[in-house]
């Protein structure tokens, strides 16, 4: 993800970070409180919930919450998003959320937002809707605190988003994230392309979907809905498309369908 010429910032930027880890108190029992309330963290080792703590630390530094239309945020509200945004990037690294951005906006419930929609004919359709959250490029993170408490089940705004943020490194929202060198695009491209076409068809003659109908809005949208369902829900996703699973599981470095029968108590 690097070339060498930037090698020595990297050096600086490690070592920045190893002082912030050395002297950043820390509420341990707020952390545990944090862990217990999230049971997508389930059989985390011992030395993935360090390393998942140290994230946590460097991100509520690296970044900054902000609350709109006078929600006022406070420590426990923080870590709640924090960590589940760290989670994405456990096995990756929080170069992953690089530095062209720094906030994250929380409201009190879903937020109006105006979106430019150009019909077949060319022209240009502004409406206002209500979210839950949005990604921007090299913008923040804006969230619903009503939505990131009602978590569950497949649906995680917090993982949305920032699975988008991911996304977006390439430039575009188009559910093509910066491939590892030991991953193909082309698999990739085609898994995700034959899961979406499959998904929208399902959707379009059924009134229940196997998963979030948001999914069938674009391939952006269900890449961050297929990355909700694989930390929320794996062995769901699993079951119904055990290739974008595997895709996944390649690309977040995890295995959280293995992990959550592990049922690990978060003792450590
Ligand atoms: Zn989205």
């Amino acid at each position: 993800m690097f070339t060498i010429s930037e090698l020595p910032m990297l050096n600086v930027r490690h070592w920045r970070r190893q002082r912030i880890l050395q002297r950043t108190h820390f509420d341990e029992q707020l952390w545990r409180h944090t862990l217990e309330d999230l049971p997508l963290l389930q059989g985390l080792s011992c030395d993935e919930c360090a390393r998942l703590r140290e994230l946590v630390i460097l991100f509520r530094h690296e970044k900054r919450f902000i609350g709109g239309a006078e929600l006022e945020l406070d420590e426990p509200m923080e870590l709640l998003i924090s960590t589940q945004a760290c989670l994405l990037v456990l096995n990756l690294g929080l170069d992953w959320y690089h530095d062209h951005w720094h906030s994250i906006i929380v409201y009190p419930d879903r937020f109006m937002a105006r979106q430019e929609r150009i019909d077949a004919a060319g022209v240009v359709h502004q409406t206002r809707d209500a979210r839950a959250g949005e990604a921007w490029q090299n913008g923040p993170v804006v969230l619903s605190w009503r939505d990131v408490l009602e978590t569950g089940g497949g649906y995680n705004v917090v993982i949305h988003e920032f699975a988008h943020k991911l996304d977006l490194l390439n430039g575009d929202c188009n559910g093509f994230p910066p491939l590892h060198a030991d991953m193909d695009g082309t698999i990739w491209y085609r898994v995700f392309s034959h899961a979406y076409k499959d998904f929208c068809q399902l959707t379009a003659i059924q009134h229940r979907s196997i998963f979030d109908d948001y999914a069938a809005t674009s391939p952006g949208e269900f890449f961050a809905v297929m990355s909700e369902a694989f930390f929320e829900t794996p062995h769901h996703l699993r079951r119904h498309y055990p290739n974008v699973y595997n895709q996944l599981r390649a690309f977040y470095r995890q295995d959280p369908a293995t992990r959550l029968m592990l049922r690990t108590d978060l003792a450590c």
